[in-house]
């Protein structure tokens, strides 16, 4: 079941969480994998252990991964991915799989190979994260990469689209004497019209000032830093781990973690929109005990679940 974040699921993007728990799967709680939908491309965050066993059991699509984001080589996020590349090359795919992450990817795939463990029949296009900044760009969306604190090399990877145009007058364009109907959509493309005594409309008479795109961000593993604020800088969704709920902080942080309470202060720092918490402890079954101490940070906060999807509107954000 689909949970609207803001307003309807019209122009949406959709978030599906396959797995929200930290170091091992159980039987209630994967680990860390995230999918991102947008018109017709499915964007996958993180693999762990069980994400194909997940995505079974959610109502997307496999085939539709076009590219794939790890964070870091922490077995948690990335042990799922060899055995999906296998089932993709049972199924006999042919589009090119995109993988961004840390270096040492290519060393990895190499290995498999040779080792026959995968043998895909399709092109692994990788991209070894060497710095911060802009990782993938595609029509109408980029996503960039922000180095984390972890105990090893860990990147965080924020999706932002492009600006979208302002806001449309609807009262300004009957007044300039645009009639209700297909001239409206051509004004809010940008295009300029002409109305029926002859007038030309141009859209920037219509059209407010343009706003800046949706911006949603994965944060994983980190303990508090910069560069986690630096990433999820006014993001619309910022997911964040959480593997402690709180109290626990110098505990977390000795092990490059982050409680409840610090992914609040994260998004805080950030001015962030919304806060998700994920890769939680195992040893907490329930989530609203992060909830709870986050909420005393940042009032927007919620924890994710295994197959949680959410439909996030670009037209609130
Ligand atoms: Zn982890
Ligand atoms: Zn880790």
């Amino acid at each position: 079941m689909s949970r609207a974040l803001a307003g309807s699921a019209v122009l949406s993007v959709k978030l599906v969480f396959l797995g929200t728990g930290s170091g091992k799967p159980t039987p209630h709680r994967g680990v860390s994998s995230m999918l991102l939908f947008r018109d017709g491309e499915v964007l996958m965050f993180d693999c762990g252990e069980g994400t194909q066993t997940q995505l079974a059991k959610s109502s997307v699509r496999p085939g539709g991964i076009s590219s794939v984001f790890l964070t870091h080589f922490h077995g948690d996020h990335v042990n799922g991915l060899p055995g999906l590349i296998g089932s993709f090359t049972l199924n006999q795919r042919e589009e090119v799989l995109d993988i961004v992450g840390p270096k040492g990817m290519r060393r990895w795939f190499k290995t498999l190979r040779d080792l026959h463990i995968l043998w895909p029949g399709f092109d692994l296009r990788v991209n070894e994260v060497e710095g911060k900044g802009i990782v993938m760009e595609r029509d109408g969306f980029h996503v960039e990469a922000v180095g984390l604190r972890h105990r090893i090399t860990a990147w965080g990877y924020s999706y932002i689209e492009q600006p979208r145009p302002g806001r449309f007058d609807v009262e300004k364009a009957k007044a300039l004497g645009v009639p209700h109907g297909p001239l409206f959509g051509k004004l809010q493309r940008g295009e300029s019209v002409e109305t029926p005594d002859g007038t030309v409309v141009e859209p920037h008479q219509v059209l407010g000032p343009s706003r800046p795109g949706l911006k949603i961000t994965y944060c994983t593993d980190t303990a508090p830093c910069d560069g986690a604020v630096e990433l999820a800088k006014d993001a619309d969704i910022l997911i964040h781990e959480s593997t402690y709920p709180g109290g626990d902080e110098k505990l977390a942080h000795s092990r490059g973690h982050s409680t409840a309470s610090d992914a609040a202060r994260t998004a805080k720092a950030a001015g962030a929109k919304k806060l998700v918490l994920t890769h939680l402890s195992q040893k907490y079954p329930r989530t609203d005990i992060f909830v709870e101490h986050a909420r005393k940070i940042f009032e927007e906060t919620i924890a994710a679940h295994d197959l949680l999807e959410l439909d996030v509107d670009r037209r609130e954000c």
